[in-house]
């Protein structure tokens, strides 16, 4: 998951450059300004060369990498360093990652945890997911998302998704529903929030628990509200690959009196720090430690301006690249806030006479930093689903008859359908407006060279 690196080495940019010059004289052209280039013109003024063939970038110059660390988080690690403990419980550097965590996702119980699996591990042992229980979920998102039901005995059902968001279709969830069903949980996949309100009717509807998996989603809203605050559960990563990190690390919070008491214990190897006492439950150490929990806080004063930029360029790659025909932009609710982990956007196949292989190679020609896909398959394709093999080969809940789960036999063609077709488009922080208009000039040029 490399969205926010690059191997790109500096390149120096032309005045004016032969694009420019082709851009303006077909501007002219259209205008009847200016009499057609004359036969010797190797190219058309309208649709200009490929890269690919030989002709100039639409990408002229190199998104500078964002600096992602530095002083606030040494600051941190020098006042950590001079604790005589480095346990999160009470510590100052987790006590504090706790209360900025807070104003970014207001929720009354929070556990720091040393991953996003983590966090998602210990949000579905507190809702309570024990063996053969049915957690409805996306088939396109991190594989982390559903370790933590598996290791309950829990059975994650795939259910398809919007064909632009990305995300649950929550007619595809209701399908799913069973008398065995226990919960959802909502991938806001790339920081594009679910359809949290119908989300949240189905599992009233059907008194399922909301789990909100966050981790692409930082500093995202829906309808104005914080993403997070309106599941049951909120769970984020800290992983290195996203908006903000401390190496590896992750929150897990609840504003629900019934789950939030239970987070700490089930992150803690089942022990209850406040009331202490005998072993009540069984839990593993997703423990973080202080010197995480320093790097975290100070990364939290970074997020509001990471999330604010990115939500800004990838909207206006959206307006840029709108309209295009065959071309299906990444799709937000206009109230909502998407922090674009990544672009992605999809071609629908029959409108080009290229494939997604030629289309990508020729998009980075031009210099935009893109790639093919996501992830290669939906979860449920990969070998260990597909031979129901998580335990040394075995499935203990199938073999029990607690689930009739076939795995080989799960569909979820819109899903299969989007990772077939969609294209990847890095978006970061320290990228420019312009820059971004650059990459959108690529896709145009592009989807017009190979538009069937
Ligand atoms: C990264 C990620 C996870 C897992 O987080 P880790 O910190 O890598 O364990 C879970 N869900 C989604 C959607 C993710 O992107």
């Amino acid at each position: 998951m490399r969205t926010n690196e690059s191997s790109q080495s500096a390149q120096p940019a032309s005045a004016v450059s032969r694009r420019e010059f082709l851009a303006a004289s077909s501007a002219a052209l259209l205008a009847g300004t200016l009499a057609p280039i004359s036969s010797g013109a190797v190219e058309s003024p309208i649709a200009p060369k490929l890269a690919l063939n030989g002709g100039e970038k639409a990408v002229k110059q190199l998104s500078k990498l964002p600096i992602r660390w530095g002083e606030p988080e040494r600051e941190r690690l020098n006042a950590m360093l001079d604790q005589d403990s480095l346990f999160y419980w009470k510590g100052p550097q987790t006590t504090l990652l706790i209360e900025r965590f807070k104003k970014v996702c207001p929720v009354k119980y929070v556990m720091p945890c040393s991953s996003g699996t983590a966090a998602m591990h210990i949000a579905v042992a507190a809702a309570g997911i024990g063996p053969g229980d049915e957690v409805i979920t996306s088939p396109v998102t991190d594989i982390g998302t559903v370790i933590g039901v598996i290791y309950q005995q829990g059975v994650p059902v795939f259910a398809d998704l919007g064909a632009s968001t990305y995300n649950l279709d929550p007619a595809a969830v209701e399908r799913r529903i069973t008398p065995r069903t226990k919960a959802i949980i909502a991938v806001h996949l790339c920081g594009n929030p679910c359809d949290l309100r119908a989300l949240k009717v189905i599992a009233a509807k059907h008194g399922l628990v909301l789990i909100e998996d966050a981790a692409q989603a930082w500093g995202a809203k829906y309808r104005g509200q914080p993403i997070g605050t309106i599941g049951h559960f909120a769970c984020f990563s800290l992983q290195n690959s996203k908006h903000i990190t401390c190496g590896d690390g992750g929150l897990v919070g609840s504003n629900d009196e019934r789950f939030g008491p239970l987070l700490q214990k089930f992150g803690d190897k089942g022990f209850d720090r406040v009331k202490g006492g005998l072993f009540e439950s069984f839990a593993t150490n997703y423990r973080m430690s202080e010197p995480q929990a320093a790097v975290a806080a100070a990364q939290l004063e970074r997020l509001e301006g990471i999330i604010n930029k990115r939500a800004r360029l990838g909207n206006l790659l959206t307006e840029k690249i709108a309209g295009l025909p065959g071309l299906l932009p990444h799709q937000v609710h206009p109230e909502d806030r998407c922090g674009y982990w990544f672009y992605f956007f999809r071609m629908q196949r029959s409108a080009f006479r290229c494939d997604r292989a030629e289309f990508v190679k020729a998009l980075a020609a031009e210099g935009a930093e893109v790639s093919a896909g996501y992830i290669p398959v939906p979860l449920h394709r990969n070998p260990v689903f597909m031979k129901h093999s998580f335990f040394e080969g075995r499935w203990p809940v199938r073999e029990f008859g607690l689930t009739t789960m076939d795995y080989s036999k799960h569909q979820t063609p819109e899903a299969e359908a989007i990772l077939q077709t969609g294209i990847r488009v890095t978006i970061h922080e320290a990228m420019t407006e312009d820059y971004i208009g650059s990459v959108a000039e690529a896709i145009r040029k592009v989807a017009r060279h190979y538009v069937a």
